[in-house]
């Protein structure tokens, strides 16, 4: 596929529409839930013949329900509970003078290049889960229990743009007491592939449905996360406000906007200058992390985004192949219009997720919310993998 063998987002290696564990759970009468990634929302007509950037979102969810789903959450839901755990986290790191930068982790291409190529950033990663693992903590336990279910009877499928997101879902931390938060990765072909599959041909003739609450409430942050930048713009937001007890007058951060490889900011947090960048795409990252690794002062960044794929998620390498060149750009283009048109556009006005707190987490950074929403890493370079079976350790495979 042309990327490093430690790591695919493009979807060469791991795309298989095996459909056979969402038959087993639809026919032994489980409730089947999917969540949806911010980017999914503006690629998946693709596939049923529209323009590239139209956006689908209630068409998607009354698909969803179509196609067999009882309950159709959001992962943008989990992208603005992100952003109150890891705008905690970059504002308790502030206050303590790091470990900087501090480095997303919400990629899970970047997490397997970091534990395998740049372990001694570890340290600089944050601890929060992504928005797809949040979201599915929160189904499991919170939401289990308001619907009087058992976790275990609940069949979860997560629709990705992301091949990576089927590796992710195996880690450790994405699950307890015998079971996995998420069952199952379908990315947006192989969702619009078992749409098919269902009899759903037309999409004009699809019924728009909304998202089922509490997690279908979601604000117009969390939808940046489906483009490079995004993840920065939304914690920006929430942490600025958070942290300085402001209100921002402009909530679009243009500096962090647009396509170029690696772009940098500093933000006046209340007469701290904060410096930021974000990078996207395997050659940039790496570009930007030697330059980091070899300044003793780490350029003076507190904050990066990192994200494996061009664009962001919304070229992730399961989303619909494209001849179209400008198929990023209308895909972007939508993204930022989402967000644009929504009233509610912090993460941590959220109402539902205020709800959560308030009902169930406690506060951001709380006990609770770590033991769900965050996790740990692992230092799996080729030097400790050896190690490792010569002391023999379990090894694990690469991809
Ligand atoms: Fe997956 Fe998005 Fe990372 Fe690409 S950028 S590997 S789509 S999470």
């Amino acid at each position: 596929c042309g990327q490093c063998t430690f790591y695919c987002p493009t979807g060469a290696i791991s795309e298989v529409s095996d459909f056979a564990p969402l038959r087993q759970a639809i026919a032994s009468g489980k409730v089947i839930v999917a969540q949806t990634a911010p980017a999914t929302r503006v690629a998946i007509g693709e596939m049923f013949g529209l323009e590239p950037g139209t956006v689908s979102t209630r068409k998607m969810v009354g698909a969803l329900k179509e196609a067999g789903f009882h309950f159709v959450f959001d992962t943008n839901f989990g992208a603005d509970l992100t952003i109150m755990e890891e705008g905690t986290e970059l504002l308790a790191r502030l206050k303590a003078g790091g470990p900087f930068p501090m480095i997303t982790s919400c990629c899970p291409a970047w997490i397997n290049l970091c534990e395998k190529l740049y372990p001694d950033f570890i340290p600089n990663l944050s601890t929060c889960k992504s928005p797809q693992a949040m979201l599915a903590a929160v189904v499991r336990t919170y939401w289990a229990e308001a619907i009087g279910k058992q976790p275990s009877d609940i069949f979860l499928v997560s629709v990705m743009p992301c091949t990576a997101k089927k590796d992710e879902i195996i880690r450790q931390d994405l699950g307890r007491e015998g079971y996995r938060d998420v069952d199952m990765v379908l990315t947006t072909r192989e969702v619009a592939r078992w749409m098919q599959e269902q009899g759903i041909r037309e999409w004009a003739a699809v019924s728009e449905a909304d998202y089922d609450n509490p997690m279908g409430e979601s604000s117009g942050a969390g939808m940046l996360f489906g483009a490079t930048g995004g993840v920065m713009e939304a914690a920006l937001r929430s942490a600025f406000e958070m942290g300085t007890g402001q209100r921002l007058e402009k909530l679009d951060f243009q500096s962090v906007r647009g396509f170029q490889g690696i772009k940098q900011a500093t933000i006046d947090f209340d007469g701290r200058p904060i410096k930021v960048a974000v990078v996207h795409a395997a050659a940039n990252v790496r570009k930007l992390l030697e330059a980091v690794r070899a300044d003793p002062g780490h350029l003076g960044l507190h904050f990066i985004e990192v994200m494996a794929c061009t664009g962001g998620c919304i070229g992730g390498g399961g989303q619909p192949k494209s001849n179209d060149p400008l198929v990023l750009e209308k895909r972007t283009r939508s993204v930022y219009e989402i967000d644009a048109q929504k009233t509610l556009r912090r993460s941590h006005e959220n109402p539902s997720l205020l709800n959560l707190y308030s009902h169930f987490l406690g506060r951001p950074g709380s006990h609770k919310a770590h033991e769900l929403l965050h996790t740990h890493y692992q230092d799996r370079s080729p030097g400790t993998r050896d190690a490792m079976a010569a002391g023999g350790g379990d090894d694990e495979s690469i991809c």
